[in-house]
């Protein structure tokens, strides 16, 4: 069987399996509904973890991967808690906090900070014939022997199986699980960024050098640090390594999220969608007016321009019943609160098993149908099991609503 896939969503794990597709050799095409890679702001640093170093190098070509390792930053594998002046409190090991699996492959790091937009340029190197800008995925049509992608400007594109890797709110989930709910975590975020040289000045070492560092006072507002220091600048790497990739200049920083219930911040959503940077920026400073010098100075040295609102939402375990020709990953499948800091990694591990059992299929080895089932019993039972982790652990550490029964 020569295969074509189609896959709604040019995020991670979109980008990872298509990545290992168009490697193997099989036709795929990708749908973003955004007009460009860079429409919205999503985010700064990644910690991607031994599932999504896994994935990565399962789906990158050499040239790719070199280029991944070349511009992951080797965090020291911890969770820390400092207190609210930034005194350490407790180190905790990330395996035993995230728990997270071990399986990558030998040689590879396990814990790496990346940046979000710096990964996401590697995954869409080699990519561009491939993948559709504004091309919404609406909805779909499948019958026995294919699947018809149908898109908002009224285009239908027909494929032998379609992938929903169209996040959260994912119409394809949506039409083939119509029962399967989002649920509001009751968390709301402000996420900006710390250049490096005010981090070094301002924080512990040891907030640069570990995967994340985070204080919370006794409402659980929840002040985190994470950095990205880029062991070879991304853009220097690329132009010495792969010029074909242009991965963008960056600087090295350190991430700062606050976190914390609505009744906190006291506006609704719509004004928080609404905010600027600068106001957000105050934002986060109020949300931890009584708390020491040292973590509010941390915050008024954040880089103007970078800040921005998130509101988090996470999907709730289901049976998402079956389908011979449409599946999903990542974040359309399993969203999960941020507390354990493993969407991502979860989304490109679905990507490259997902990945395996199509180039199987392709070689004949596999049905179709077979696949998907498989590949789906394993991608609910691991996804939806770290959705129940976040939620507990999000309860306990930022307040996170419970998940509803
Ligand atoms: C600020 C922030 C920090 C985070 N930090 C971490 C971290 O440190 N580690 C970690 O593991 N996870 C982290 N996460 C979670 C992680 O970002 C997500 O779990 C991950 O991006 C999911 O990947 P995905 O490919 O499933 O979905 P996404 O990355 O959400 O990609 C979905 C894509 O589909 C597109 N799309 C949506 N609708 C349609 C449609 N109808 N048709 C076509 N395209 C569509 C979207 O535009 C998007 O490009 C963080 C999330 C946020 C917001």
């Amino acid at each position: 069987m020569t295969l074509k896939v189609l896959i709604a969503g040019a995020g991670l794990g979109g980008l990872c399996l298509a990545q290992m597709l168009k490697n193997a050799g099989i036709e795929v095409h990708i749908f973003e509904r955004d007009a460009s890679p860079w429409e919205r702001a999503q985010g700064y640093r990644l910690h991607i973890d031994a599932d999504g170093v896994s994935g990565v190098s399962e789906a990158l070509p050499p040239h790719l991967l070199a280029l991944f390792e070349a511009t992951s930053m080797r965090a020291l594998p911890y969770t820390t808690m400092v207190d609210t002046n930034l005194v350490l409190h407790k180190r905790i090991p990330i395996d035993t906090y995230s728990h997270t699996e071990h399986h990558v492959a030998q040689g590879l790091a396990t814990h790496v900070n990346v940046d979000r937009a710096v990964l996401r340029q590697i995954l869409l190197t080699g990519l561009d014939d491939v993948c559709h800008y504004s091309a919404p995925v609406v909805s779909y049509e499948s019958d026995a022997d294919s699947v018809t992608a149908i898109l908002a400007d009224g285009r239908r594109i027909r494929g032998d199986v379609l992938v929903g890797a169209d996040g959260i709110r994912s119409p394809i989930r949506q039409q083939r699980a119509p029962h399967a709910l989002i649920a509001d975590t009751g968390l709301r975020c402000v996420y900006g960024r710390l250049p490096a040289s005010e981090a070094r000045r301002l924080l512990p070492a040891q907030v640069l050098a570990d995967v994340f560092t985070f204080a919370s006072d006794e409402r659980k507002v929840l002040l985190g640090m994470g950095g990205v220091l880029f062991p070879m600048e991304p853009a220097a790497a690329s132009s010495s390594l792969f010029p074909g990739a242009a991965l963008p200049r960056r600087d090295d920083y350190v991430a700062c999220i606050v976190a914390a219930r609505p009744q906190y911040i006291g506006k609704t959503d719509a004004e928080l969608r609404r905010a600027s940077s600068d106001e957000l920026q105050q934002l986060a400073i109020d949300l931890i007016e009584g708390w020491p010098e040292a973590s509010q100075n941390v915050l008024a040295a954040g880089e103007p321009g970078s800040f921005f609102y998130v509101e988090m939402y996470t999907s709730v375990p289901c049976d998402l019943g079956s389908s011979p020709n449409v599946t999903m990953l990542g974040d359309a499948a399993h969203a999960m609160s941020p507390s354990l800091g493993r969407g991502a990694n979860v989304a490109l591990r679905d990507a490259a098993k997902l990945g395996a059992k199509l180039i199987e299929v392709n070689r004949g080895a596999t049905q179709l149908a077979e696949a998907l089932h498989i590949y789906e019993d394993e991608m609910t039972t691991y996804g939806f099991e770290v959705v129940r982790g976040a939620a507990r652990k999000g309860a306990l550490v930022i307040g996170q609503n419970p998940l509803p029964e």
